[in-house]
């Protein structure tokens, strides 16, 4: 038998994710971002769920060629741009759209030989100052791209840095609409969090949003916000079996560094996943896990390739017994991965992406 960890991708939870962002921005179309193999995901597994999105957002070019192979020919839009030259090329040949930040990348465009001018976004430093033209600099780099043949159409781009918190997008939204109000082409303004809590301010004005971790089932404002209060469902589960028992008296110890002591008898479950499986390292005694779909908590160390659980809430579990990571369980109870994150010291962005390539995949429902 194969070591029991596995990970479930849920396809009708993405679609229906996706579905729940498009109702906070109903006029907008809808990038479905899929950068980093899907967060994680794998852009095979959750291509046929998310093919409704009105376009796929991503910043590697082998990444945007599998979105072709996959026969998708609605818009692909690399939101880095191009790196060299011969990934212009690769726009020509697969029709992608691609992200213009700086001016080398105008540069680079002037020199590009092709029958097929392409649809570019210029994109505006608001201020989150990592990529894209100062708003004095935004309006001479479109009257230079507005000038190349080898653009066809140019949109408007900026990137929110506090959507989810408490500053919000509001001064970001003034700098971008001081610069830009009488600029044609379409505008792409916001991530998930500006879309779910900043629609009213971003309607009319961002003609596609962008949203990625929402559409993978994590509350982009946790712990403000959990994923079921903004009707998100989890799209990844990691699961795996208990391998191990072991019975505990009072001042025994468990694991690495013996962090964690009984202090009285505890039955303990050792489970097959460990930071080699992309569990992390940071989560401690406490962390909460599901045996058999109940609440359980974590305790001392993640090892390698085992996790370590006091089973005092489910006396009935052993050897088999179903324990799930974070997603949800077989009795439909669900784990959040932002719990699981938070535990951790940090986001589910990087949990998804952080999957290792050792554990199986299988996509679900
Ligand atoms: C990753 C990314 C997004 C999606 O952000 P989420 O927080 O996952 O919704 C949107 N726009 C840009 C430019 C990005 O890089």
């Amino acid at each position: 038998m194969p070591r029991p960890i596995l990970a479930t991708v849920h396809a009708a939870a993405l679609a229906h994710n996706l579905a729940r962002v498009r109702k906070a921005a109903p006029d907008a179309r809808v990038w479905a971002v899929v950068k980093a193999n899907a967060y994680g995901h794998g852009i095979e597994r959750v291509f046929d769920a998310l093919r409704s999105a009105d376009g796929f957002a991503l910043l590697d070019l082998a990444e945007a060629q599998r979105l072709r192979a996959l026969d998708w020919r609605g818009p692909i839009l690399l939101l880095e741009g191009c790196f060299e030259l011969r990934d212009l090329e690769l726009c020509s040949r697969l029709a992608l759209w691609h992200t213009v930040h700086c001016d080398e990348q105008i540069a680079m465009l002037a020199t590009h030989k092709t029958q097929l001018p392409h649809r570019v976004f210029l994109k505006m430093n608001s201020g989150m100052n990592r990529l894209g033209f100062a708003p004095e600099r935004y309006r001479a780099a479109w009257t230079r791209l507005n000038a190349l043949p080898q653009v066809e159409e140019i949109s408007l781009m900026t990137h929110f840095s506090d959507a989810d918190g408490a500053k919000g997008i509001a001064a970001q939204l003034q700098a971008f609409e001081a610069v830009t109000h009488d600029l044609p082409g379409e505008r792409t303004l916001g991530n998930s969090a500006a879309t779910l809590r900043h629609a009213a301010a971003m309607d009319e004005k961002s003609d596609w949003v962008r949203p990625g971790i929402a559409v993978y089932g994590s509350a982009p404002d946790y712990p403000q916000h959990s994923a079921a209060d903004w009707g998100l469902q989890p799209t990844l589960t990691l699961s795996s079996k208990i391998i191990g028992l072991q019975q505990l008296q009072a001042g025994d110890t468990v694991g690495y560094g013996s962090s964690f002591t009984a202090d009285g008898p505890l039955r303990i479950g050792v489970v097959a996943c460990g930071y080699a499986d992309g569990y992390p390292r940071h989560c401690t005694t406490g962390t909460p896990v599901l045996v058999a779909g109940e609440r359980c908590r974590m305790v001392g160390r993640v090892s390698m390739d085992m996790v370590t659980v006091d089973l005092t809430p489910v006396p009935d579990a052993g050897i088999g017994s179903e324990v799930t990571l974070w997603g949800r369980a077989s009795n439909d109870v669900v784990l959040p991965i932002d719990e699981i994150a938070q535990s951790a010291g940090t986001v589910a962005y990087e949990l998804m992406c952080a999957l290792a390539q050792r554990v199986p995949v299988v996509v679900g429902d």
